[in-house]
């Protein structure tokens, strides 16, 4: 078996090192990675650059390639020739911190893995729900094994095609866990402030800062589980009709007359 491993935070991130370390007891890895931190980055497609890919080494020394690329494009790039030998399933992260509800669609970690089920490869996300200014090096030990041990699971099976699972990993290790939670997606509360200031020349800039995202925590909810110190395991598809909706909207009588 062959796994791409990619992130958005960059080739250089300890977060991508232990997943890459882990991931090479499941099968065969092959790392494809951006240059630099995309985070919150959303889905991306580079159309209007050329995009670059040199060959380069994770902290191991295990080879990789990095690119000039978002997360989505490595993946693009990897299942569209670049990498030759076939992939049969794309792993992306660690991530430090969860990507929960909403930020699923800002995420570079799960965008990556939206663009493997857009090509029909299983696609996993992994992100670890570090605690908020944790001090030093965060500790990717017990979300790298979850991670495999999920891994070793997709690939033993086949996937629905367009599934991509979203798993995020309560921080500490692997015996704190309180079980593992199938979840859907939770109402993230976003805390974004606007700030203005000016620049040495005197001009305005922006910056969208604010505090870091809360979220409504009910119990069969990412947010829920994650805070309730297990594993999350939320299973994602593109399509993003409203489809409990769409009977209402039927009413609304939208003729436009056309
Ligand atoms: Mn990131």
């Amino acid at each position: 078996m062959h796994i791409l491993v990619t992130n958005d935070d960059g080739v250089t991130a300890p977060g991508l090192l232990a997943l890459a370390r882990a991931l090479r007891q499941v099968a065969t890895v092959t790392v494809v990675a951006p240059d630099r931190n995309w985070s919150a980055s959303g889905h991306v497609k580079t159309m209007h650059r050329p995009l670059r890919v040199w060959p380069t080494q994770i902290a191991d020394g295990f080879p990789a390639l990095a690119t000039d690329g978002a997360p989505s494009d490595c993946v693009a790039l990897a299942i569209l020739g670049l990498v030759e030998s076939p992939i049969e399933a794309v792993v992306s992260g660690i991530n430090p911190h969860a990507n929960l509800g909403h930020d699923v669609t800002y995420s570079g970690t799960v965008t990556a893995a939206m663009e493997a089920a857009i090509s029909g490869l299983p696609g996993l996300a992994v992100s670890l729900d570090s605690p908020e200014g944790h001090p030093g090096p965060l500790d990717y030990t017990a979300a790298a094994e979850v991670a495999a041990r999920l891994t070793r699971q997709i690939l033993a099976r086949p996937m629905p095609r367009g599934l991509l699972l979203n798993l995020n990993v309560p921080y500490g290790p692997l015996e704190a866990m309180r079980g593992i939670a199938l979840t859907r997606q939770g109402l993230r509360v976003y805390r974004d402030a606007l700030v203005r200031r000016d620049d040495p020349r005197g001009r305005p800039y922006y910056w969208i800062g604010g505090e870091a995202p809360t979220g409504v925590g009910e119990p069969d909810t990412d947010i829920g589980a994650v805070a309730a110190g297990m594993v999350s395991i939320t299973p994602l598809q593109l399509d993003l009709t409203a489809h409990e909706l769409l009977p209402e909207i039927e009413r609304w009588g939208l003729g436009l007359g056309i």
